[in-house]
């Protein structure tokens, strides 16, 4: 026999799905609440595979921008550091669904930093572009937010670890 939730095969003793946890000796209310509640929790870890990809673009935007900008600014300095801030946006995004959780804070440390620096050295440059800023920030913190409930999830059972 094959487990209703999952589809693996199981043993007619076994109580719970070794593979899900769905309850086969459950009542039938039970196994429904079970399979609404994986539904519910295939949708968490599908929407943290979206917040990624969406973290990803923005990355690449990012990154995009600064290089592109950066061929616009004439201190040799300056222009160095935002060329390099671009790559190592680019190359975040690169990397993201590698490890989402550590890259998505290492590029809202960076963006924190970055601005930080720029309203340090000029205090007005912290409301350009804020509206874009707090679309970056907001996106990598959804990401983040979304990336550790999925984590999470995914602990419970070998099936949603493969979701
Ligand atoms: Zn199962």
């Amino acid at each position: 026999m094959n487990c209703p939730n999952c589809k693996s095969p199981y043993g007619e003793t076994d109580a719970t799905c070794i593979i899900c946890g769905f309850p086969f000796q459950g009542t039938d209310a039970e196994k429904s609440k079970f399979i609404g509640q994986q539904v519910l929790k295939e949708g968490v870890i599908d929407e943290s595979r979206k917040a990624t990809q969406n973290a990803r673009l923005i990355l690449f935007f990012i990154g995009g921008l600064n290089c592109i900008l950066a061929l616009f600014i004439p201190d040799l300095t300056t222009k160095v550091i935002a060329l390099a801030l671009g790559f190592l946006y680019v190359t975040f995004g690169l990397l993201i669904k590698k490890s989402p959780k550590l890259i998505m804070s290492f590029a809202l440390f960076l963006l924190l930093l970055v601005f930080l620096i720029e309203g340090i050295i000029e205090p007005i440059s912290l409301f350009r572009g804020i509206v874009w800023k707090l679309l970056y920030i907001s996106s990598l913190v959804y990401g983040l937010y979304n990336v550790s409930k999925a984590e999470k999830l995914r602990l419970e059972s070998e099936y949603l670890k493969q979701k």
